[in-house]
């Protein structure tokens, strides 16, 4: 057995500044739409939702973008995040490739999403928004908005797909600890709540239904703003500070990455470990094959359309052009919960349509057989969202086993699993099966896609 070998960084190599990839695309993004107009929306239309520095950044074209002070401050508790080389990995594996991976499960909610929560939040705070509304499918998101609104003294509102909310219990008790007011969705405080349970009253939500609530409760009050943690420009930017880091790492390592893998769900964690070596190469030099991996029941890059469409199911927000299954596509229910929304990121939608990426799907039952044989050998077990990227690596470094041939593997391990014991539990007592999303539905639903001229 080989020693556990781990790349460290100095808190002063803690990045100082986002990437912010939209400085080196060679065309620019398609515009966001008013749903009404269908007109090219501008920063004023998005200031009930959304603090205007979060505005100023979902729009920039800057190549660097400062990390506030007081956001590195905060980071500084978890980051830089630890790069592992998977050596017991190659080794059960018997593969010629290196397999590296970056851990994010290390921050306090066990997931990457805190490194956008808490900047969200600082924005949210300096300009004075005192409540902060937001959806959550699986809970992790609204964990980590709960933990950063008890950082900066917001009210953080979490509107939880209904059958998350029934099915995981502790992680409410998780929010609630924080501060944080959890509500099942669809739910009675909203219009879009109500009729959505006025047809359906055995609605068990989708995140869809979730964001149209919360978007609707943000709206209605001048002190309260919405978060999302995904899908966004912005929300990609603070992730980069993972590939940033990692960039830095492989250095230490002496390699540079072959192949890199992310899963994806809206896209965030993906983003923040590949953007910044999708920049390099567009900035003209060389950099790895980059694959996004995401359930074959919810599979919006590989089996979606490539067009205009709502982020929420109430049609609430605005259009934008992206990979999306329609937005009112309910995908059935499976417990990676953060991989199933039914969009996927403008901006990785994008840099799929030009080349920069690829894309492949798998299904829960092989995904949690790969993030098991990972725990075996490695000792960390897996969010079953993460379990998506730790199949692909698996599956390419047997291909190199097979082709004999040397390549370095990146993967994101976004999430650890400690909190996903009921799916690991279902997993094991063969519960679980790879059902398959209704072709019917998903047909209907990419038919009522918006027409826009
Ligand atoms: C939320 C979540 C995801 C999916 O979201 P992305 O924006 O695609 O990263 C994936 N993994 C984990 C552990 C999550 O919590």
């Amino acid at each position: 057995m080989s020693d556990c070998v781990k790349y460290l960084l100095d808190e002063q190599d803690l990045p100082r500044y986002w990437y912010n990839i939209a400085a080196d695309l060679p065309q620019p993004l398609p515009a966001v739409l008013h749903p009404g107009t269908q007109q090219p929306i501008g920063p004023e239309d998005l200031a009930p939702l959304f603090p205007m520095a979060v505005i100023e950044q979902e729009v920039s074209t800057e190549r660097e973008i400062e990390i506030p002070q007081p956001v590195r401050d905060l980071y500084r508790q978890w980051r830089p995040a630890p790069l592992y080389r998977a050596r017991r990995l190659e080794q059960a594996l018997d593969t010629p490739a290196h397999i590296y991976y970056k851990y994010e499960g290390v921050s306090p909610t066990g997931s990457h999403k805190p490194n956008t929560a808490v900047a969200q939040a600082f924005y949210a705070r300096e300009e004075g928004v005192k409540r902060l509304t937001t959806e959550t499918g699986a809970g992790q998101w609204g964990s980590s908005l709960a933990l950063a609104g008890a950082f900066f003294d917001l009210d953080i509102e979490v509107f939880m797909v209904k059958v998350s909310f029934q099915q995981k219990p502790y992680r409410r008790a998780y929010m609630e600890s924080f501060g944080a007011a959890c509500i099942a969705s669809p739910s009675e405080l909203t219009q879009a709540g109500r009729s959505i349970l006025a047809e359906h009253p055995d609605s068990t939500g989708s995140l869809g239904i979730a964001i149209s609530e919360a978007v609707e409760r943000a709206v209605q009050r001048d002190d309260t703003k919405y978060a999302l943690g995904s899908v966004l420009n912005h929300v990609l930017l603070h992730q980069t500070v993972i590939g940033l880091e990692t960039h830095k790492q492989m250095e230490l390592a002496g390699e540079a990455p072959d192949i890199l893998i992310g899963c994806t769900g809206g896209g965030s964690n993906f983003a923040g470990i590949a953007f910044p070596f999708i920049g390099a190469k567009l900035r003209g030099g060389s950099g790895p094959r980059i694959i996004a991996v995401e359930p074959s029941n919810c599979p919006t890059l590989t089996k979606g359309c490539y067009a205009y469409d709502f982020g929420d199911t109430a049609h609430l927000t605005p259009l934008v052009k992206m990979h999306t299954l329609g937005s009112t596509f309910v995908p059935p229910g499976f417990h990676a919960g953060g991989l199933r929304y039914h969009g996927m990121a403008p901006l990785i939608s994008h840099l799929a349509q030009l080349g920069e990426l690829e894309a492949r799907s798998y299904g829960q039952l092989e995904c949690f057989a790969a993030g098991i044989e990972f725990a075996k050998a490695e000792g960390i077990l897996p969010a079953p969202e993460a379990n998506h990227a730790v199949k692909a690596a698996i599956d390419e470094a047997l291909y190199c086993r097979e082709a004999g041939v040397q390549r370095t593997i990146l993967f994101n391990l976004c999430g650890h699993g400690n909190f996903d014991m009921q799916a690991y539990q279902d997993y094991a007592a063969g519960n679980l099966q790879d059902q398959q999303y209704d072709e019917v539905e998903l047909a209907m639903a990419l038919s009522g896609l918006p027409s826009v001229a």
